[in-house]
């Protein structure tokens, strides 16, 4: 039987079982995966230099003929070099290939070849390093780079995708139907597929991409809202009781800004509503999130349902917990806390408790959504931070007792385009104004001369009754020359910070030692924390007024904000000291725009400039299925394009029945495959 785009790789003509498994190592397991084998770049092979115009210890193209191929030598630990003296008509280079016997064989003596990789050596003697190549005698110069494993050279790839992609071309298809295509200047798809491939020209190449890019968004965009669906059927919990709110307020020890007030006003019209809510509360770090949510959880016990708070870490769910049993205790509520690291004894008790519906507000980490917890009606489900739990997480949590109506808390101010993918149709409420008194944290980038003098600084802020944070980003020594928070404490003890309480936070200290800690810091015992990222998300101390930074080329700048964020939380001046020792133009950049703004959405965006989107896909965070072409190849126009296009889909056909969406659902079924069978 002939090979079919769906069978098996290893049927395909020439690739055979042992290829066969190397493709499937490569997560390729037929034609079609192969053809959706997507090159990260392409190499334009027209522009070649001399030997004598190779720039060292770079990449470089060159035209080269091989004059003499040594015998392969097999030296330690299996490692095989083969080795081949060429010459460009005036000069001669050394290529030198490891482990790599099959491309070796492709190379024949007397052929000609262009070549693309590294040159090493001197002046005199050069050496061209495992190289890509093509003959001399290719037409088309322009030649896609693929992400490969040993033994799969780049001109096997090609002459099995030439096969795969006559076996589609046989039998075209298009995924989306052709006013799609019209309406948003999109080209055909085999034609994308085709010269995603054997690109005509570097244009068509762009084409291709762009399409291509545009599917995959439109396939996460629609998958997504699919997967959400569920969540917009009637929800059993409307609450329409009416509540004073003027009790909640008058409870609270400060006035609540116009942004928070509109949030809960929002908030409660959705939970009004027979329709679940889904909406993200976004707001800067320090923006006051929590006591919005309390108001929410407030509304919803005085409408006799219950109200889970989930935070990504214990040190956070217990802060959450402290926070919320003190707005809502002295007004009748109960509050408890359930995390991974109570007894089971405690656990069952708590499990109890809350079926029966004597717990008002539970908080807690992930526990709280396992399967053995049940609740006797929760009407509330808010998730802290929630780019940090997983897909299939918020699914759990979500599926608990029946289309609870949800609230997101997140501080990372995502631009709108991404958190409409990541978040899909979520409403969103923004809170934009810091409260009242709140003074911007001053920020500094300095280099490592300049450290005892920021500790001089330090010292000075302890002593008028301020705490700190020093942050730094390993927890143990190790080779990389990274600060290490161990070692680090050790020194300031006795040098920068002699005489002064200092503690150690990090990782790997159980969750009672990182509590007792950030109880201490809490209650001023201790002036100084050095610590590791865990402080990174929600730590909230008034007093801390100074951070240092270690190593802050390490960071990227959300995560700089949200450090940062940990201080200036109070009425005191504070100040935010970044020491890097780096040079590098990015790590300069990213410390200018940090000293220059504390605005988190102007730093999200230009995080997603500097960063592009692959690094918000890249990240397994999100738990959304990786993206393989528009990680590098979108843009936020094309972002904007294909929500447009999913809700105009969804608007005309909301369940994808009509025959002209048949295959996008499929495609869209198998993109989703893990997060919708596992
Ligand atoms: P985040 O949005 O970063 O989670 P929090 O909810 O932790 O912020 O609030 C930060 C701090 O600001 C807390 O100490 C909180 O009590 C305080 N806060 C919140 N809202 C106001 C307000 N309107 N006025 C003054 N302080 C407020
Ligand atoms: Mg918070």
């Amino acid at each position: 039987m002939p090979a079919t785009l769906f069978s098996g790789i290893e049927y395909l003509k020439g690739v055979g079982k042992a290829r066969g498994e190397k493709y499937r190592k490569l997560g390729i397991k037929s034609p079609y995966e192969l053809i959706y084998h997507i090159p990260r770049t392409y190499l334009d092979f027209s522009n070649y230099v001399p030997v004598s115009q190779t720039v060292l210890n770079e990449y470089n193209v060159l035209k080269l003929t091989i004059f003499r191929k040594m015998p392969p030598q097999r030296i330690r630990g299996g490692l095989v070099i083969c080795k081949a003296a060429a010459t460009d008509g005036i000069d001669d280079i050394l290529i030198v290939i490891y482990n790599n016997v099959y491309g070796f064989q492709a190379l024949k003596e007397g052929g000609t070849y262009y070549m693309y990789g590294k040159v090493t050596g001197n002046l005199i003697r050069r050496e061209l390093t495992s190289p890509v190549f093509i003959g001399g005698t290719e037409r088309v110069l322009i030649q896609p780079v693929y992400p490969l494993t040993q033994g799969l050279s780049v001109n096997m790839v090609r002459t099995n995708m030439r096969q795969a992609l006559n076996m589609m071309s046989a039998e075209p298809f298009e995924t989306l139907p052709e006013d799609i295509l019209r309406k948003y200047g999109l080209c055909p798809l085999m034609y994308a597929l085709e010269n995603i491939h054997f690109p005509e020209s570097e244009e068509a190449a762009e084409t291709a991409r762009r399409r291509l890019a545009f599917d995959e968004l439109l396939k996460l965009q629609l998958g997504m809202s699919v997967l959400k669906r569920g969540n917009r059927r009637n929800t059993a919990h409307r609450m329409d009781s009416d509540v004073d709110m003027g009790e909640f307020f008058r409870k609270l020890p400060f006035e609540m800004t116009d942004d928070q007030k509109k949030a809960v006003s929002e908030i409660i019209s959705d939970l009004r509503q027979d329709r679940p809510m889904n909406r993200l509360l976004q707001g800067d770090v320090g923006s006051g999130k929590t006591v919005v949510a309390a108001a929410a959880c407030f509304y919803a016990a005085k409408n006799g349902e219950q109200s889970a708070l989930m935070a990504p870490t214990e040190i956070l769910a217990i802060q959450h917990f402290n926070t919320l049993s003190g707005f809502l205790e002295p007004l009748g509520l109960t509050v408890c806390l359930l995390t991974g690291s109570l007894t089971a004894k405690k656990k069952a008790a708590l499990r109890e408790r809350l079926a029966s519906g004597e717990i008002d507000v539970i908080v807690g980490t992930h526990a709280i959504i396992q399967k053995d917890v049940e609740y006797k009606s929760l009407g509330l489900v808010i998730t802290d931070e929630q780019h940090r739990f997983g897909v299939a997480q918020r699914a759990a949590l979500a599926e608990k007792g029946g289309s609870p109506h949800k609230l997101v808390m997140s501080a990372t101010p995502i631009p709108r385009t991404l958190a409409l993918i990541i978040y899909g149709d979520l409403d969103i409420s923004a809170i934009k104004q810091l409260p009242k008194g709140r003074k911007p944290v001053n920020t500094y980038a300095v280099t490592g001369k300049l450290r005892h003098r920021a500790f001089a600084f330090v010292r000075d802020r302890l002593d008028e009754g301020r705490q700190a944070y020093v942050v730094c980003p390993m927890i143990e020594e190790s080779e990389s020359d990274l600060f290490a928070v161990k070692v680090y404490a050790e020194e300031a003890a006795e040098g920068d910070l002699k005489g002064y309480t200092i503690a150690l936070l990090h990782g790997r200290m159980n969750t009672a030692e990182k509590e007792k800690t950030m109880k201490k810091f809490r209650d001023g015992e201790i002036q100084c924390l050095i610590c590791t990222t865990v402080v990174e998300v929600g730590v909230d101390v008034p007093n801390a007024a100074v951070m240092v930074i270690e190593n802050a080329e390490r960071f990227g700048l959300s995560q700089l904000h949200q450090l940062r964020g940990r201080v200036g939380r109070g009425g005191f001046e504070s100040t935010c000291i970044l020491i890097t020792d780096s040079t590098s133009e990015d790590c300069k950049k990213r410390m200018k725009i940090i000293s220059s703004t504390t605005d988190g959405f102007k730093i999200s965006e230009e995080d997603l400039k500097m960063r592009g989107p692959g690094d918000f896909f890249g990240n397994a965070q999100h738990g959304l299925p990786p993206l393989k072409i528009a990680d590098i190849a979108c843009n936020t126009e094309l972002m904007e394009m294909a929500q447009i296009c999913a809700k105009e889909i969804l608007e005309s056909d909301p369940e994808l029945e009509l025959p002209k969406h048949c295959t996008l659902k499929i495609d869209i079924m198998r993109l989703f495959e893990k997060e919708i069978t596992g």
